[in-house]
């Protein structure tokens, strides 16, 4: 009945949430990291594409972060500084 009443907390869930996501990002960057590089051993310009793309597409991986640890934890700059240094 412990277990119950944890997961039925909201904000323990947020912050669970928000720690996974920080987990899963955190390693997917790798694959997206050899893709860049990969990218840009073909084709200078692919590789630079393949960068801008991808730093695109890290601005919601960072809300999918920061936003969950906030709303659990109650940190705004902690959550912030999370999303940007550890993904
Ligand atoms: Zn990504």
């Amino acid at each position: 009945m412990e277990v119950m009443a944890i997961e039925s907390d909201p904000a323990e869930r947020m912050t669970r949430m928000g720690l996974l996501n920080t987990i899963v990002v955190a390693l997917h960057n790798f694959p997206e990291g050899v893709a860049t590089f990969m990218a840009t051993l073909a084709e200078p310009t692919l590789g630079l594409a393949v960068a801008v793309a991808i730093c695109a597409h890290n601005i919601p991986e960072g809300f999918a972060i920061a936003l969950p640890l906030n709303v659990g934890s109650g940190t705004p700059v902690a959550s912030s500084l999370c999303a940007w240094f550890l993904t």
